[in-house]
């Protein structure tokens, strides 16, 4: 389309005369990759602003841009076109609607809690033998991922199918007139947290709204396992596009199982492992491609790809894999190695980069050349058909794995950010505690992850030595040390590392050791004491000391004061958290009096944050809820950790035999018992044992046999059909945290803060 069509289409005014023809629409400049032929809109949301990549963008080769404002750069106008509008956003959404409305073909709309990626993808693998299918990558289902999916509808589309998802009232209608779906289909309700909704009828209501116009609407038949409830979603909409029964039948058979993860793994030798299993085509290469270049901890590493044959319907495989290697060269892969028939076929396609590149014609053909064994220190994005088993790659690079691991889903941990943003004024920043290797999740992956959400104004760690293996990592955010030792200034100073400082004592040390340093102007967090009486100042009576020693020295600048509140997950404190409220707007107020700089205000942790939002000042103090656990009942909100482990072996042990040490676990029935490879020296709590706890495997309930050993424990599998090798849940989505607590008599934050560090971290995205 060109730029011209364009801007009338959205009725933009333009200025600049470049009439390029574009294929491709941007909306985020890291993912740039055919320039010449790029549209970019510069969107404005609470956590960025477009705008400010314009002049970037310009000097990588992009020519037209959607505004609001006709930005300030040194180009001449004739090279170069600016589409003005009032909002890019709704811009990009009409452009959309109206791309849409060159189609009479079916659209399917889907939308729903859960399943519509794997819907999605099943109806694509169903129904793309016979026809070209046009559908969103991964799940582009967003108010920006709609319009994105639904311009890669082209001339020879014959279907489309989109997925749709809201987080708030209101924007379904804008959906709706993207997709103009003909065809509906709703994958269900789920109890997940309402956030935005005030019922879930209102959210029901709203999702159907996806659904105004279609002739017809699919749900799943009552009663049916989600599994089930997505296959027959695939079976009752093949049937209404007039597929033959014993052909649905057949195909339904050879279903795929959709990831929709990328695995992020330690290798061998220093490598760093992304495995996407995700379906092959050039958009889900192109997001698994950003997704490595976003890693901090990418710098100075080799980057390589290996990419199997991308099977892809409609697109001359020439065409194709040219566009692969553009993708290659842009995104900067220094390594490319091509694994099977047809790209070695192409391997020509490949000649002008200035990548080292390798081909093979199959996947055994690769492993046997051991040239894999030569990675050293890259990150590794391994991308394949499943035909090709590239899992026999990933298990050759990888490192021998202790069979507990602990699961984390990244995607999860800014699901919860989100969902706590929306308790909170847009202004307000939070603070992410990631100390205690953010609650056992792993603290430099989950800073990572954190650190390109805007809204994050801190880190925090308890330790110093915590903070500078952050920093060793490339996490350049904030950071605060909320438990700074009197050996580790040196530590504070030379990682920007900003500490608390609750007592005379270590103000006096510290200011003796900056000014030693010759530092000036060094961030400090004042903490003050209102009723916790752990650590900090007494707002009531050390103020005017704290205030005079502050001034006279210009080692240190308060930069923010704050406290703790005891009991903001009961509403049996709420009076006495008023009362520390109280106290600590005497210090706080007392320290700004005395600075002409703002000083900025925290105190709100997880629990906090949602039940005393109007307490929120400029920042909060993001914990548990940030991993899933709401402090306030044993509910989760998106489950980040799980703790999984394999069975070692099963033993069928008559009644009146004992089971562990001491002859603890005495049975009263003939059983089946299984040894799972976790013990108290991985963290795992003894009081577990003898029945206290259980754990999950295939879903059902096994309790704990006996004492619990030191590297191996022993369930009750008797009623559950298993056999050795199978996965056990320890703890997770269906077996929270919180629950384990109690029985136990702690708190949720103790059992993920003890999972050992011999307990492998496995990382994912969803
Ligand atoms: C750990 C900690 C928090 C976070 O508390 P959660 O209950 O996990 O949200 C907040 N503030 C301080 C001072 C902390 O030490």
């Amino acid at each position: 389309m060109r730029v011209s069509t364009i801007a009338s289409l959205i009725g933009a005014r333009q200025v600049g005369e470049a009439d390029i023809n574009i294929n491709w629409l941007l909306t985020d400049s890291r993912s740039l990759c055919f320039p010449e032929s790029t549209l970019f809109f510069a969107i404005r949301t609470p956590r960025g602003d477009g705008h400010r990549y314009i002049q970037d963008l310009y000097s990588r080769g992009v020519r037209a841009f959607v505004v609001e404002e006709i930005p300030d750069i040194t180009a001449s106008s004739g090279e170069c076109a600016f589409l003005q509008v009032e909002n890019s956003l709704v811009a990009l959404q009409r452009l959309a609607e109206r791309k849409r409305e060159e189609y009479d073909i079916p659209i399917i709309g889907i939308t729903g809690s859960n399943g519509k990626t794997t819907v999605k993808e099943w109806l694509y693998q169903m129904l793309s033998p016979d026809m070209t299918v046009t559908r969103s990558p991964r799940s582009y289902n967003s108010q920006i991922g709609v319009p994105l999916s639904v311009w890669g509808l082209w001339e020879k589309s014959q279907i489309g199918i989109f997925e749709a998802a809201i987080s708030q009232p209101g924007e379904m209608e804008a959906l709706e007139r993207i997709i103009q779906p003909t065809i509906g289909v709703f994958t269900g309700l789920g109890s997940a947290h309402q956030e935005n909704f005030q019922s879930m009828e209102q959210k029901r209501e709203e999702k159907m709204k996806l659904f105004a116009h279609c002739k017809t609407v699919f749900m799943p038949t009552p009663g049916l396992s989600a599994l089930e409830a997505d296959r027959d979603l695939c079976r009752q909409v093949c049937r209404h596009l007039g597929m033959p029964d014993d052909v649905i039948e057949q195909r339904l058979a050879q279903l795929e199982p959709i990831a929709m993860r990328l695995e992020v793994k330690q290798g061998r030798h220093g490598c760093m492992i992304i495995n996407d299993s995700y379906n092959s085509d050039l958009n889900s290469l192109g997001i698994a491609m950003d997704f490595m270049n976003r890693r901090p901890d990418r710098a100075d590493r080799q980057r390589v790809l290996i990419l199997s044959d991308i099977l892809q319907s409609g697109v001359p495989p020439r065409m194709f894999y040219e566009h692969v290697a553009q993708l290659v060269q842009m995104r900067g892969v220094e390594c490319f190695i091509g694994i099977g028939p047809q790209i070695c076929d192409h391997a020509a396609c490949f000649d002008q980069l200035q990548a080292q590149c390798q081909f093979y014609p199959s996947t055994d053909a690769y492993l046997q050349s051991q040239s894999f064994a030569m990675l050293r220190d890259s990150v590794v994005l391994i991308k394949g058909a499943r035909s090709f088993h590239f899992e026999k790659i990933t298990q050759a690079l990888e490192q021998k794995v202790h069979e507990t691991i602990l699961e984390v889903n990244l995607s999860a941990v800014v699901d919860n950010l989100n969902y706590y943003r929306s308790f909170l004024d847009p202004n307000t920043r939070i603070i992410c505690m990631v100390k205690a290797d953010a609650y056992g999740a792993g603290a430099v992956e989950v800073s990572k992850t954190l650190q390109s959400q805007t809204q994050v104004g801190y880190l925090a760690v308890a330790v110093a030595d915590e903070g500078a293996l952050l920093r060793s990592n490339g996490i350049t955010k904030p950071i605060m040390i909320m438990n700074p030792e009197m050996t580790s200034f040196d530590t504070l100073f030379e990682y920007n590392l900003e500490p608390e400082v609750y007592s005379f004592r270590i103000l006096d040390a510290l200011i003796h050791a900056a000014e030693r340093a010759g530092i000036t102007g060094m961030p400090i967090h004042i903490k003050l004491d209102t009723g916790m009486h752990r650590l900090g100042f007494d707002p009531e009576t050390e103020m005017p000391r704290l205030i005079e020693k502050l001034q006279h020295q210009t080692a240190l600048v308060p930069r923010s004061i704050f406290s703790h509140f005891v009991g903001s997950d009961s509403d049996s404190f709420d009076q006495f958290s008023s009362e520390q409220y109280r106290r600590y707007l005497i210090g706080a107020d007392a320290l700004q009096a005395a600075f002409p700089h703002h000083i900025l205000r925290h105190m709100n942790n997880s629990a906090g944050i949602e039940h005393f939002p109007d307490r929120q000042m400029d920042m909060v103090r993001l914990g548990l809820g940030l991993y899933g656990i709401d402090p306030r009942n044993d509910s989760i909100i998106n489950n980040v950790s799980t703790l999984k482990t394999t069975i070692l072996q099963i033993h069928d042990v008559k009644a009146g035999e004992t089971v562990g040490y001491s002859r603890r676990g005495k049975l009263t029935r003939d059983s089946r018992i299984a040894a799972i490879p976790i013990g108290y020296a991985d963290g795992w709590d003894r009081l577990f044992g003898n029945g206290n706890a259980y754990a999950l495997v295939n879903g059902q309930k096994a309790p704990y046999v006996g004492n619990i050993c030191m590297d191996v424990c022993m369930i009750d599998v008797t009623d559950i059909p298993c056999q050795e090798g199978d996965h056990v849940v320890l703890f997770g989505d269906q077996l929270s945290p919180s629950l384990l607590a109690r029985t136990v008599n702690t708190i949720p934050y103790e059992i993920l803060t003890s999972v050992s560090h011999r307990v492998k971290r496995v990382y994912y995205h969803e």
